[in-house]
Order: C-alpha cells, then sequence, then structure tokens
C-alpha cells in the first residue's frame, strides 16, 4: 500500500483547494468501496481529502416541489427518510436491497455514486484490466466472466457498474449538482457514467477537482407506481445479477408513462427508452410486459458464462412492471 496525506476540510472551498493541490486526489467519503481498494493496491492516491465535515448532509424540498439529497447522506438515512420513502419508494427500495444495513450506515450518496466496480479481476492486481492500469488488456473477456456485463460493453471492458442506487436514480431522471474550481455546473444522471468504450479507465463525467455536491430528483405524477427487483446469488449483502427499476402511470387502462432501467447487466446504469416505447400507449398486460422485457435486452453480448443474466435480466423487467402494475408478483 503506498503511502497518502490525509487532510480534513471543514468548508467546500478548502476541500476544493486541497483537492486541487494534487493531481492524484480522492475525497473519502463512507470509505467502504476507498478503504478497501487502497489497501488492495488497486487506488492508489497520494491525497486522501475527508469530506465528513463539510455538511451536505441535508433532505430537503425545494420551493418547486423538487427533492435535494446532499452527497453526504447516509444510504441508510436516504432510505428510510419518510417523505422521501412515501414519494420515490423505488428509490428506498434499491438502497435497502444493497449491502448490509453497517455498510448503509457508512455509505455516502455521492461514494455510492461513484463506486468502482466489483469485477475480481480490477480487484486483484495480479491480473491485466484496461481499467486499472489501461493497455494491459482486460482478463475478464475470456476468464469467468460469470458476474460481468452484457449491455453496453466494448472489447476494452465488460465491468458492471455495481450500485443499486444508480438504477433508481437512473429511473428517476435524477440530476447531479457538480462544484469545482471553475463553480458549480448541474448534469443529468443519465450523462453521468460513460460507456467502457477504448477508455474504460474514464468512469464518469467529472472533471479534475471537482466534487458531487447534490443529487435532485423530480416528484413523480400522482398515481405512478414503481418497484425495484433485484435478482442475486443470496438475498442479502449480494450485488445485483440482473435488476430492475421501473416507474408507471396508468389511466384510462392505457400506459400513458413508462420508464425502465437496469442494474447487473450493464457498464452503466441502463435506461432502456426502446422498452418504454414498447410500454407507452399499450394495456398494462402480462404479454406486454414480456415483449417490453424482452426488448430491454435486445443487443445483448453474452460472454461464455454470462448468457443467464440475459433472461434472468427479462424476468426481473417483466416482474418489476407487473409488480408496479397490480402490487402483485407476477
Ligand atoms: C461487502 C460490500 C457489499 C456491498 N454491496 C452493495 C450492493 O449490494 N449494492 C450497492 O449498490 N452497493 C454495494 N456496496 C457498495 C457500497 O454501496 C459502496 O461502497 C458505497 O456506496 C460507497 O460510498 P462511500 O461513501 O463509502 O464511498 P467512499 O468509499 O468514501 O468513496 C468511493 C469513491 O467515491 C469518491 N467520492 C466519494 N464521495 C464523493 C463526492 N461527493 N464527490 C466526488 N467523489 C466522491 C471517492 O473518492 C472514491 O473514489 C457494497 C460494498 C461492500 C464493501
Ligand atoms: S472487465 Fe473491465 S474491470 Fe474487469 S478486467 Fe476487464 S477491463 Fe478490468
Amino acid at each position: 500500500m503506498r503511502d497518502f496525506s490525509y487532510s480534513r476540510a471543514t468548508t467546500l472551498a478548502e476541500a476544493l483547494s486541497q483537492h486541487q493541490a494534487s493531481a492524484e486526489a480522492a475525497y473519502l467519503a463512507g470509505g467502504t468501496t476507498l478503504i478497501d481498494l487502497v489497501k488492495l493496491d488497486v487506488m492508489q492516491p497520494a491525497r486522501m481529502g475527508d469530506i465528513h465535515r463539510l455538511g451536505l448532509t441535508a433532505i430537503e424540498k425545494l420551493p418547486d416541489g423538487r427533492w435535494r439529497i446532499g452527497s453526504m447522506v447516509r444510504n441508510s438515512d436516504l432510505a428510510w427518510h419518510a417523505e422521501m420513502r412515501r414519494e420515490f419508494p423505488v428509490l428506498s427500495e434499491a438502497l435497502l436491497s444493497g449491502a448490509s444495513a453497517q455498510l448503509r450506515n457508512m455509505a455516502t450518496t455521492g461514494g455510492n455514486i461513484m463506486q468502482r466496480t466489483r469485477c475480481p479481476y480490477f480487484r486483484d492486481t495480479f491480473w491485466p484490466c484496461n481499467k486499472r492500469q489501461p493497455g494491459s488488456g482486460c482478463a475478464a473477456l475470456d476468464g469467468y466472466n460469470r458476474s460481468h456485463a452484457v449491455l453496453g460493453v466494448s472489447d476494452a471492458c465488460i465491468a458492471t457498474h455495481p450500485s443499486d442506487m444508480c438504477v433508481a436514480f437512473a429511473v428517476l431522471d435524477a440530476e447531479l449538482t457538480l462544484q469545482g474550481p471553475g463553480g458549480e455546473r448541474t448534469l443529468p444522471f443519465r450523462d453521468f457514467h460513460l460507456l467502457p468504450g477504448t477508455t474504460p479507465e474514464k468512469e464518469h463525467a467529472l472533471a479534475p477537482g471537482e466534487i458531487i455536491t447534490a443529487a435532485t430528483v423530480s416528484p413523480l405524477p400522482a398515481g405512478t407506481r414503481s418497484c425495484y427487483v433485484k435478482l442475486r446469488d443470496r438475498q442479502s449483502y449480494e450485488f445485483a445479477l440482473a435488476s430492475a427499476a421501473v416507474v408507471l402511470h396508468v389511466a384510462g387502462g392505457k400506459i400513458d408513462e413508462a420508464r425502465v432501467a437496469l442494474g447487473g447487466v450493464a457498464t452503466k446504469p441502463w435506461r432502456v427508452p426502446a422498452a418504454e416505447a414498447v410500454l407507452r400507449g399499450a394495456a398494462p398486460e402480462e404479454g406486454v410486459f414480456r415483449r417490453a422485457a424482452d426488448t430491454a435486452l435486445q443487443g445483448a453480448q453474452p460472454r461464455v458464462y454470462n448468457a443467464f443474466k440475459i433472461e434472468l435480466a427479462r424476468r426481473a423487467v417483466a416482474r418489476a412492471l407487473a409488480t408496479a402494475a397490480t402490487g402483485q408478483p407476477a
């Protein structure tokens, strides 16, 4: 493990200037990803900037009805916030399906968005990994790729984005607020994570020195139903093999609004507009849900060990839609 310097900021300006002081700096939030990866020598920041004292812990309703979630809000506080649970149950369900109670008590909103892949070859420095060491190759392509992605993949990297919360943010059309040396800017959540392409080491749209300060979600129309379904090897303390977050509004026997996002099968939180188009204007029926699920997985590119994820993800989508539509599992 490489030596690093530690600093603790009490204001945003201080955090940003400490970060500027080193090109190899990392913000320390809950530490549940970062500390593991530093110990494994996968991440080697020269400077660690502790952001616990910045505040950024508020969950507040804005005058226009949107909700602003500070980036240091703990996953457990967000999951159990009474009004957020009522307005955005899909977000709470996704958060509570992740990790363990102890981890959720430490993990933060910003850290969850920025968490790194769980690809075992990325986490073990013995193996070649383009994400960890650009140009070194990808051990997963012809390795044991059971947990890897089938959507958004490239010849350079097939690692999944591991977050549950981010799948809910994708389906809720969240927006991120970023603060950097040049001031504040906002970015649609869907544009934050990047596809691996030929540069899998570039995972997000944060500019050097920028920090995530908040995520904002807009209210859903009255009567909107939602659901998060997560399928995994065991029922708790496990990442998704496939997951689906859906938002559905039915009026006059027809679906007039539908949103679908996938987790566990793609290289970034994965919205599926084509599946949403299948649903809009159709009756909320099992056949329609299955067609939408098939559409969601069109173009999937499996490797030797992960083809099973395609059917698993289809079932997650169909089940999430049926649950949202009826309140009853399919
Ligand atoms: C055993 C285990 C099981 C898990 N299971 C799941 C699961 O099932 N589902 C799931 O979704 N997650 C799971 N996780 C991951 C967990 O949710 C993340 O580790 C956590 O959300 C990261 O948040 P953190 O605050 O601890 O981030 P940290 O570890 O502090 O930081 C993570 C990264 O984000 C950067 N960062 C942090 N905050 C900011 C910010 N505000 N702006 C810019 N950069 C920032 C850091 O520099 C670092 O690179 C699991 C983790 C473990 C260890
Ligand atoms: S899939 Fe991506 S993270 Fe995993 S070994 Fe290949 S390049 Fe590295």
